[in-house]
């Protein structure tokens, strides 16, 4: 017979606080998802041109040569969104497609794969933090998909140790839920953006006014997770802070790195001081991992004029 004592690992308590904010394609995954663009002729006619998500990363500033169907990027993004009459998120088959090649060995998963299944075993805090339009819903069914694709059993194991622990440690349970219920209440606290979801386009308006842009949708939800960290963690009390914070995020498109970068030294450090901010530039896919590049408030110590 299987003993029904549920494992709890207290010794989250001691450990470091290290959260993460995650772009979604060609960091964790590289999807199938096809991007309709047109594409120039020679003879400066435009036929129909779709590229991945890698590929237009590459052409993007093409101007000459590629563009939105007759000037509509809605279309041009037109699988990058949810519809009513679905029965699942084009977000969530992708993924199922694009996990099950890595699982295959058919493809390599994207630089941040691993991080992120480590941040799940351990239990950690994250954000999902995409230029997509889906639902935060179908977002989290992707994260929920990717660990009962990728975690072994032993994994899935240890990580409900570890959430059972920061029940324990954090909020005082002595009592636990069933292995799903703890499961829900550690995806609920994490947070699912796709900056071009109407929702969250609204959000932001109302909270840093209409004439917000588009570029900067990735730093407010960077924001976001870091006011929403801090705020878990002073529920914890202050005797919890001897423990170092740090946040990571980590993108493969060189412009989000620097938007970002740029915004954890003229905002977000100074508001946090107590915090690491580590970026990871992944747009190189023969690195795993990335390029780290440290950004913290004490770095930026004597380099303002
Ligand atoms: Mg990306």
């Amino acid at each position: 017979m299987r003993s029904h004592a549920k494992n709890v690992n207290y010794r989250v308590a001691e450990r470091d606080f290290k959260y993460y904010i995650f772009d979604w394609d060609d960091n964790i995954l590289h999807m199938p998802t096809r991007i309709h663009l047109e594409k120039r002729m020679p003879d400066g006619t435009w036929v129909p041109h779709s590229v991945s998500t890698a590929a237009f990363a590459v052409v993007r500033n093409d101007i000459e040569h590629f563009r939105a169907p007759a000037g509509v990027w809605d279309k041009a993004f037109s699988d990058f969104q949810d519809y009513d009459n679905e029965n699942e998120s084009r977000f969530l088959r992708d993924a199922r497609e694009a996990l099950e090649k890595v699982l295959s060995g058919a493809t390599k998963p994207g630089p941040s794969f691993h991080t992120l299944r480590q941040t799940l075993v351990e239990g950690r805090l994250f954000a999902i933090v995409t230029a997509r339009g889906h639902e935060p819903e179908s977002l989290k069914k992707a994260v929920r998909l990717f660990i009962a694709l990728v975690l072994t059993p032993d994994e899935k194991e240890e990580m409900l140790a570890n959430l059972r622990g920061y029940r324990a440690c954090f909020d005082g349970l002595t009592k636990f839920g069933s292995d799903e219920e703890e499961l829900e209440y550690y995806l609920g606290l994490n947070r699912y953006h796709a900056v071009t979801n109407p929702s969250f386009k609204k959000w932001m308006a109302d909270a840093a006014g209409a004439g917000a842009a588009a570029e900067k949708a990735k730093q407010f939800a960077v924001r976001d997770f870091v006011e929403h960290v801090s705020k878990i963690m002073s529920r914890t009390g202050d005797h919890e802070f001897r423990n170092p914070i740090s946040v990571g995020f980590s993108d493969d498109d060189p412009g989000n790195v620097i938007a970002v970068e740029q915004y954890i030294q003229t905002e977000l450090a100074r508001k946090f001081p107590g915090i690491k901010f580590c970026v990871y530039d992944t747009s190189d896919p023969s690195l795993n991992n990335g390029r780290k590049v440290v950004v913290s408030g004490q770095l930026d110590l004597g380099l303002q004029s």
